[in-house]
């Protein structure tokens, strides 16, 4: 809009400065118009006199000499003059008028007889004089004419450039800003970021820099469940923070939908300011009941002097990946040897496929016991991948990354169907009640169809439900329950159990415990090496049991290795426990299961 009244402005200013051209060259043609004209009147009297004076008459030129004088006085007439508006021209010409009034008196009397002709002719030596000077008069006032109209003309035309440039720098300076602000937020995005860094860097030379790139983590699932509204409240919120905190010799931008950067002077303290600045963010009133929830996930890059911007962003960018592979809240800087991980990762995602086809992800399983007569009740199913050249890999190594890549929902589904093919192969061999626990990702359990591919699989193998646990990470329910509960309630329904595994691990989830539908609560195995205070975790254990039985919930232990600790966990009132302990996990076809006891006869 404001573009199309730009083009209407620039068209009017220029189609003004043209007609000001025509006029002012229509106005110089009728200006040399008078002076040639006032030259014919002093030519042709001329003429006149001395055709007078040599006996031959000439009325018609008297006609047209009258008619040319009026036409110069009066700007009428058949010689379409403009009338001058020049004081001496016209005060010169009436005289003129005057003068050939007596002329043609004196033309009668000539031609009569009644005059010789000296008088005439003295009064033609006259008119010419006086004529010369009406010319003179004219040229004078048209040339003046001329000088002003042009000068009239070229300050238009300065003031149309001048004009044209200002606005012309003014859209310019427009255009740079919307191609270098983040729309949402007002501060730099990408491109103006990597400008102004260039910049920066350029002014100052030596400054030691650390570039920070952090986002949001789950910012995708906040916007689905809190919607977009509050979404962009947040963006704002810590686009806000940054700008006021990162500016002058330091700069912040937002990189893409909940992606921000920060060039920051190196201090040593860089990260812990940002963080204390981000939590600070969070702290609004808009922001209430779900700033609490929100985590960032940093990469950082300690920049050496005179490397190139975009060189800066790419590390930046890759420790960013790598820390977010790490799960929620980490931090990853970018270092040789981080590059040389980010490669073995990559790998290992490439090959997720076909390790799943090629069966190199094995199932392992530990068992777990019941802590009042030290039975085997029930084993957890972990993950181990044989890969090629280089033997078991442990989960930590790639369940972060599987976790960031989505391919997780691939392992997990996997690992359940592994689960169910032992667990139908111990009941065909005459196998006693078995329960086998999986792990699912919440990167799982958020996707759509969890329910329906979780029952597909039990069911293909007919297998009772209760003999499928699910183990669900605390950290799963923090902050945005309501989807997971559902889903959780209505396997429930079906039968299988639910576990919260690593409980106390991250914040505490306590408060949850009566609206979450699970059945067993597995503590975190944390809880026993925190030895030092050993009375007071046994207190906090013994708390936590009994609210969870209050609740009908069971507690499993796990990381148990020693007897005592065994021991300590029983006189807490702990149900069940799992640990090196009783076993290590091992390969699922080399675990020994009790049998089903003989049905007693009779
Ligand atoms: P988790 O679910 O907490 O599993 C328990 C981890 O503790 C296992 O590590 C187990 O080997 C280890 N552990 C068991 N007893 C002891 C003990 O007495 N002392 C100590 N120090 N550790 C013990 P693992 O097998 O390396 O698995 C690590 C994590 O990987 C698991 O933690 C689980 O979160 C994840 N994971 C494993 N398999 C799967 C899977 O199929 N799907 C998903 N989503 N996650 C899996
Ligand atoms: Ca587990
Ligand atoms: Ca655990």
């Amino acid at each position: 809009m404001r573009k199309k009244h730009e083009l209407l402005g620039y068209t009017s200013m220029w189609l003004v400065a043209v007609l000001v051209l025509i006029a002012l060259l229509a106005q110089s043609v009728g200006d040399a118009r008078i002076v040639n004209y006032s030259g014919m009147v002093r030519g042709a009297t001329q003429k006149l006199v001395k055709e007078e004076l040599n006996g031959q008459r000439d009325d018609a030129l008297i006609l047209r000499l009258d008619g040319i004088i009026d036409n110069l006085q009066t700007g009428r007439g058949e010689y379409q003059l403009n009338k001058s508006y020049s004081g001496a021209f016209q005060t010169e010409l009436a005289e003129l008028k005057s003068l050939w009034g007596d002329m043609k008196t004196e033309i009668d009397r000539v031609r009569v007889g009644e005059a010789g002709g000296q008088v005439l002719f003295e009064m033609s030596q006259r008119h010419f004089e006086l004529a010369d000077r009406v010319v003179m008069s004219a040229e004078e006032y048209a040339d003046r004419k001329l000088i002003v109209s042009i000068s009239f003309y070229l300050a238009v035309l300065l003031f149309s450039v001048a004009i044209y440039l200002t606005v012309g720098r003014r859209g310019r300076a427009a255009v740079e800003k919307s191609l270098y602000s983040d729309h949402l937020t007002g501060i730099l995005n990408r491109a103006g970021f990597e400008a102004a860094a260039d910049e920066l860097l350029h002014r100052q030379p030596g400054g030691e820099y650390c570039l920070l790139e952090f986002d949001v983590d789950d910012f995708k699932f906040l916007n689905s469940t809190y919607g977009y509204e509050l979404g962009n409240e947040l963006l704002c919120a810590l686009a806000g923070a940054l700008s006021a905190a990162y500016h002058g010799a330091e700069l912040c931008a937002r990189l893409d939908a909940d992606d921000f950067v920060v060039l920051a002077k190196r201090t040593g303290r860089e990260q812990k300011t940002l963080r204390e600045l981000l939590a600070q963010a969070l702290r609004t009133p808009q922001l209430a009941g779900v700033g609490e929830f929100v985590s960032f996930t940093t990469g950082g890059y300690e920049a050496p002097a005179g490397e190139r911007v975009q060189t800066m962003m790419d590390k930046v960018s890759l420790a960013h990946t790598s820390a977010k592979a790490g799960g929620r809240g980490c931090t990853a800087w970018y270092d040789a040897r981080l590059l040389e991980r980010i490669q073995q990762e990559s790998q290992m995602n490439n090959r997720m496929a076909r390790a799943l086809e090629g069966s190199e992800f094995r199932l392992y399983l530990q068992p777990k016991y019941r802590l009042d007569n030290l039975e085997m009740y029930g084993a957890e199913a972990l993950v181990r991948w044989d890969y090629p050249g280089r033997g078991l890999v442990y989960p930590d190594e790639f369940i972060p990354l599987f976790e960031s890549s989505g391919s997780i929902v691939k392992l997990d589904f996997y690992m359940l169907e592994q689960a169910c093919i032992y667990l139908r192969q111990h009941i065909d061999s005459g196998g006693a009640d078995f329960v086998v626990s999986v792990n699912f990702s919440r990167v799982t359990l958020y996707t759509q169809g969890f329910f329906a591919a979780v029952l597909d699989i039990v069911d293909k193998y007919r297998l009772p439900h209760r003999c499928v646990e699910l183990e669900v990470t605390e950290s799963a329910f923090n902050g945005i329950v309501e989807p997971v509960v559902d889903k959780l309630a209505a396997l429930q329904q079906k039968g299988f159990s639910v576990s919260m595994d690593d409980f106390g691990a991250g914040y505490s989830s306590l408060h949850l415990l009566d609206k979450l539908p699970i059945q067993v609560l597995k503590l975190d195995k944390e809880f026993l090496r925190e030895n030092s205070r050993e009375e007071r975790v046994k207190h906090v254990i013994a708390h936590v049991v009994e609210l969870a039985h209050d609740l009908g919930i069971a507690v499993v232990c796990e990381g148990v290795e020693t007897r005592e600790q065994m021991e300590f966990l029983r006189a807490a009132g702990c149900d069940r426990a799992q640990g090196y302990y009783f076993s290590r996990p091992v390969p699922s076809e080399t675990l020994q299961v009790p049998k089903r006891q003989a049905e007693p006869v009779g």
